[in-house]
């Protein structure tokens, strides 16, 4: 899952950045409102942190026009105690929930989650696909009840194929959800990272449920 991160104080973002990346999500930061909104715009984010106050265009102002291009995204608004009747604004601009700063990591953190797991409808947290199971809570990943390790590079990718079963994912579409925009488009890791995962989650299993799908990508399904 990907995620931009609009925020102007160096110190948050990176501390943000860093728990993100920490959880697996591919993640981009900005520290310019109207930088973040064409980002926003161009981008496939599954998820918008995004500061009220911003150089260049106010964090309201980007969410509005988000909201008007009918991006879809969730968006997280970060808000400074003194600027609580902006947080109302913002919920009423279509913000999907708010944190006053300062705030715990972990609560960042949990809120990205739940706001993810809404997106997908997802109710119990825990995605399945076959005898394949994934905790994004725990991140804990079983197949057949047996645990398999995997790397934060293959987790997030997994993720991703588990979150759109059954769809047929092209490289574009997993490079943009599952790297950042320093993915170079020439190299053929996508391919690299599929054939890890097979190694863990289908090798020796009657039933493969990684699957190439020829002149298109990638789908992962049961049956
Ligand atoms: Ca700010």
């Amino acid at each position: 899952m990907r995620i931009l991160v609009v925020e102007d104080e160096a110190k948050v973002a990176s501390f943000v950045r860093r728990a993100l990346e920490e959880e697996s999500y591919a993640v981009d930061v900005c520290d310019d409102g109207a930088k973040g909104l064409e980002l926003a715009l161009a981008g496939c984010y599954d998820l918008i942190v995004l500061d009220l106050m911003l150089p260049g265009m106010p964090g309201l102002e980007v969410l509005k026009a988000l909201r008007k291009e009918q991006v879809t995204a969730p968006v997280l608004i970060l808000t400074a105690r003194s600027e609580l009747d902006q947080k109302v604004k913002g919920l009423d601009a279509g913000a999907d929930d708010y944190l006053t700063k300062p705030f715990a990591i972990e609560e960042l953190v949990a809120r990205v989650r739940a706001l993810l797991r809404r997106g997908t409808g997802e109710a119990a947290g825990v995605l399945q696909v076959g005898d394949l199971a994934l905790n994004p809570a725990t991140r804990e990943v079983t197949r057949g009840g047996q645990r398999i390790e995997l790397t934060a590079k293959e987790y997030a990718l997994l993720e991703y194929l588990m979150r759109n079963a059954g769809r047929v994912l092209t490289r574009p579409m997993i490079a943009e959800h599952v790297w950042n925009q320093d993915f170079d488009t020439f190299t053929n890791v996508i391919d690299v990272y599929v054939n890890y995962l097979r190694n863990k989650i289908d090798r020796g299993q009657e039933r493969k449920l990684i699957q190439t799908v020829r002149g298109s990508g990638y789908t992962l399904k049961a049956d």
